[in-house]
């Protein structure tokens, strides 16, 4: 399995930025592109996500949505194929599926226009598809320092 070191927020942010590429080059995805982005609190979770959007060209400023749970982007360079909308999903507040189900989450699941960034996705995990990428953030004995690990 692929798995990444970063030293510090800038180079998980490049990271991220990197990764969007990869995944939003590949045209002629029939499917929602989905990451499930797993770890502890202060592993790296929403950094990584601030350095994908940032990447998209997203200028709004990017919080991470503890309080409102998702939140979303308007994707607008036609470089990315189909992929219209970004989701920025936060599930560290719920305590079933069903919270984010009736919220709308799982026709943004369905729709192949939406790319998804869940943040403790193993709380949904039931919902997601086989397709999502799932990612996994640790800390390690450096202060600085996180593994970021691709699962699938
Ligand atoms: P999470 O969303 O997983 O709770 P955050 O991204 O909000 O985590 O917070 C990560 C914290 O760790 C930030 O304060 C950030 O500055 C710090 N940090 C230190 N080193 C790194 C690194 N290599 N990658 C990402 N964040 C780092
Ligand atoms: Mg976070």
């Amino acid at each position: 399995m692929p798995f990444y070191r970063t030293i510090s927020p800038r180079q998980t942010q490049k990271l991220a930025a990197e990764l969007a590429q990869k995944f939003l080059k590949k045209r002629g995805r029939k499917n929602t592109l989905t990451f499930a982005l797993l770890g502890d609190l202060g592993s790296g979770k929403t950094t990584f996500v601030q350095g994908f959007l940032k990447e998209l060209r997203i200028r709004e400023k990017i919080t991470s949505p503890t309080f409102v749970l998702i939140k979303n982007y308007k994707l607008r360079s036609k470089n990315y194929g189909n992929y219209k909308k970004i989701y920025h999903v936060d599930c560290y507040q719920i305590k079933k599926p069903s919270e984010l189900l009736k919220l709308g989450l799982k026709e943004i699941l369905e729709k192949p226009q939406n790319v998804v960034l869940i943040e403790w996705a193993e709380k949904i995990r039931s919902a997601l598809s086989k397709n999502t990428i799932w990612l996994k953030f640790e800390h390690s004995r450096k202060e600085n320092q996180r593994t970021i690990t691709v699962l699938t």
